[in-house]
């Protein structure tokens, strides 16, 4: 076996690193596409769903447990309960990942 010289561009370099972001409540880093995000708008906090304006702060959109409001509050503070509630029901069955595969297939149910 030839002792050919390892790339010196190591595989995970092919591959553009996601940016990273860590959610406020459990502080696991993660790529961006798998946050909710939620984002400051004059002082009050909110769940953004369309393009990204403002200061922006990351909550795992799989894990509703990072929803809860005791979680939220050292984040969020006295919003934390009126987030929480929102987070709960706007995505107790999921929520929607913000990856281009989903918003760009056309599903129809
Ligand atoms: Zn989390």
């Amino acid at each position: 076996m030839e002792p050919s010289a390892v790339d010196v561009a190591s595989p995970a370099a092919a591959l553009r690193p996601a940016p990273e972001r860590s959610c406020v409540a459990c502080r696991r880093r993660r790529p961006q596409g798998e946050f909710v995000r939620l984002t400051r708008l004059g002082g009050v906090w909110t769940v953004q769903t369309g393009h990204r304006t403002g200061r922006g702060s990351y909550l795992c959109a799989d894990s509703p447990a990072c929803w809860a409001e005791k979680r939220l509050k050292r984040h969020f503070g006295a919003q934390a309960g009126t987030l929480s509630a929102e987070l709960i029901g706007r995505f107790q069955h999921g929520a929607p990942l913000s990856t281009k595969s989903i918003s760009t297939t056309p599903t129809m149910e």
